[in-house]
C-alpha cells in the first residue's frame, strides 16, 4: 500500500514541473533552430593590466537574442547546450567567430600584437574527437598565432582526468595556445593539475574577490591564491572587479590582471574597437 501511495504520489500533476519541463522542451527546440540559424552573440569583456589600465585581452561571452525572452545570458542555455550536445556547434561558432573578431582588431589596435582572445570551452566540446584540429582551423582561417588564444576550462573538466582530453591540451600547448583555469576555487580542487597540465593562467573567481575589502579572510584567501599562481609561474587575473578599492587590494597582493564592471561591462564587438582607441592609446 505504501508503495502504491508512494507511486501515486510521484504521479500526482504538479503544475510547477508540469510548466517546468514545457519550458525546457520549448528551449531546446529554440536551442535547435539557434544553433541551426547561428543566431547567437558574442560581447567582450575587456582583461585589463590593474597597475597601467591597459587592455591585454578580451573574454567571449555567448548572448542568446530570442523573440519570446529578451536576451537570454549563458545561465539559461549553456548547461542545456551541453545535455543536448548542441554546445560542440555552438562552441565551435564561438571559436571561430571570436578568433575573427580578435584578427580585426589586433590589425587597428595599439597594443597590437600583444591583445589576446579568450573563449570558455565545455567538457562536453574537448571530449569531441577532432577538437584540435577545430582550434587549428580557426586559428588558420583567422590568420592569428596560436599564443593570441586563450582557453578557459573549469577544474571540473580537469578533475575528471581523461586521457584523451589531457593529450589533446598538451597538442595545444605545444601548439602555443594558451590555457586559463576559470572560476579558480570553486571545483572540487586537488591541485595536483596544476603540476601535471600544461595550465599558463589562474582565473579568481568573483566570488572571492566580491567581499575582498570587508572580510580579512577572503582577502587571505585571495592573496594564497595568487601566490600559488607566482610560485607556479602562472599569471593570475581577478574576475568580478567592480571597485576600485577592490582593484587597489588586488594590486597590493600582487595580482597582476583583472575584469569586472568597475573597468567594463561585456561590449558588443562594434564598441571594443572604440575601446581599445580610448583605453590603449599610445
Ligand atoms: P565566466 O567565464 O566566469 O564569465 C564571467 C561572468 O561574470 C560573465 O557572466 C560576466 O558577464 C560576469 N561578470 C563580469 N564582470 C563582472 C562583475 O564585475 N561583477 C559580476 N557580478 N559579474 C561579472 P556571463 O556572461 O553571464 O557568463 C556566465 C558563464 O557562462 C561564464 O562564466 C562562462 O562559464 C559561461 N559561458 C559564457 N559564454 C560561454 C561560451 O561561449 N561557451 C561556454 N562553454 N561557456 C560560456
Ligand atoms: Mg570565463
Ligand atoms: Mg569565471
Ligand atoms: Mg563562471
Amino acid at each position: 500500500a505504501a508503495k502504491a501511495a508512494g507511486r501515486r504520489q510521484w504521479c500526482r500533476f504538479q503544475p510547477h514541473l508540469h510548466t517546468g519541463m514545457m519550458e525546457r522542451r520549448a528551449l531546446q527546440l529554440s536551442l535547435e533552430e539557434a544553433v541551426q540559424g547561428a543566431e547567437f552573440r558574442l560581447r567582450y569583456q575587456p582583461i585589463v593590466e590593474l597597475s597601467t589600465g591597459r587592455i591585454v585581452g578580451l573574454e567571449a561571452l555567448a548572448r542568446w537574442p530570442t523573440s519570446q525572452h529578451g536576451v537570454l545570458l549563458p545561465d539559461r542555455f549553456i548547461a542545456l547546450a551541453e545535455e543536448t550536445g548542441h554546445i560542440v556547434q555552438l562552441g565551435a561558432w564561438v571559436l571561430e567567430s571570436a578568433t575573427r573578431d580578435l584578427a580585426a582588431w589586433r590589425a587597428t589596435d595599439a597594443a597590437g600584437g600583444e591583445l589576446r582572445v579568450s573563449v570558455n570551452m565545455s567538457a562536453r566540446q574537448l571530449r569531441e574527437p577532432g577538437f584540435v584540429d577545430l582550434v587549428r582551423d580557426a586559428l588558420a582561417s583567422s590568420g592569428l598565432p596560436p599564443g593570441a588564444l586563450l582557453l578557459e576550462l573549469t577544474e571540473s573538466i580537469l578533475m575528471g582526468r581523461d586521457e584523451n582530453i589531457e593529450a589533446d591540451l598538451l597538442a595545444l600547448k605545444e601548439l602555443g595556445v594558451g590555457l586559463a583555469i576559470d572560476d579558480f576555487g570553486t571545483g572540487y580542487s586537488s591541485l595536483s593539475y596544476l603540476r601535471e597540465l600544461p595550465i599558463d593562467m589562474i582565473k579568481i573567481d568573483k566570488s572571492f574577490v566580491r567581499d575582498i575589502a570587508r572580510s580579512p579572510a577572503d582577502l587571505r584567501l585571495t592573496d594564497g591564491i595568487v601566490r600559488i599562481a607566482a610560485t607556479l609561474g602562472l599569471s593570475a587575473v581577478a574576475e568580478g572587479i567592480e571597485s576600485a578599492e577592490q582593484r587597489d587590494l588586488l594590486a597590493d597582493i600582487g595580482c597582476r590582471y583583472g575584469q569586472g564592471y568597475l573597468y567594463s561591462r561585456p561590449l558588443p564587438p562594434e564598441e571594443v574597437a572604440d575601446l581599445l582607441r580610448t583605453t590603449n592609446r599610445g
